[in-house]
């Protein structure tokens, strides 16, 4: 499968990682949108959020409980962070590889 986050999972595309488990990768965003801006990624695949069955509910628990171990790590935990699942054209996603935005270190605008 032609997958970028596949391959940055298996390491043919180096990522600038900061946490990675046996169920997920979290790196740096290559295109920052604030001072913290990670992406987390399940290693299996799945293109969108709507690919992900309810089978699967308990990987999605445990990358929300990444997103509150990487904010504290990141320092925004506190002042605060958005997490974000962009899904499909409309919302703008451009890698079909399901991933989790956490985008914090400034005052965030709003979701205009
Ligand atoms: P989305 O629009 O939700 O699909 O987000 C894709 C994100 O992946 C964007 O914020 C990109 O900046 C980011 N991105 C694309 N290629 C890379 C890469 N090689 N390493 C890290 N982040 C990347
Ligand atoms: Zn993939």
């Amino acid at each position: 499968m032609n997958c970028l986050f596949c391959k940055i999972i298996s390491g043919e595309i180096k990522s600038d990682k900061v946490y990675e488990d046996e169920n997920l990768i979290a790196f740096k965003d290559i295109n920052p949108k604030g001072p913290v801006h990670i992406l987390l990624v399940p290693k299996k695949h799945f293109a969108t959020l709507n690919d992900i069955p309810a089978s699967e509910f308990g990987l999605v628990a445990k990358i929300f409980q990444a997103v509150q171990k990487i904010a504290k790590e990141q320092g925004v935990a506190e002042l605060g962070y958005r997490t974000l699942i962009n899904t499909n054209k409309d919302a703008g996603q451009e890698v079909f590889h399901i991933h989790w935005h956490l985008i914090g270190g400034k005052k965030l605008g709003g979701m205009g």
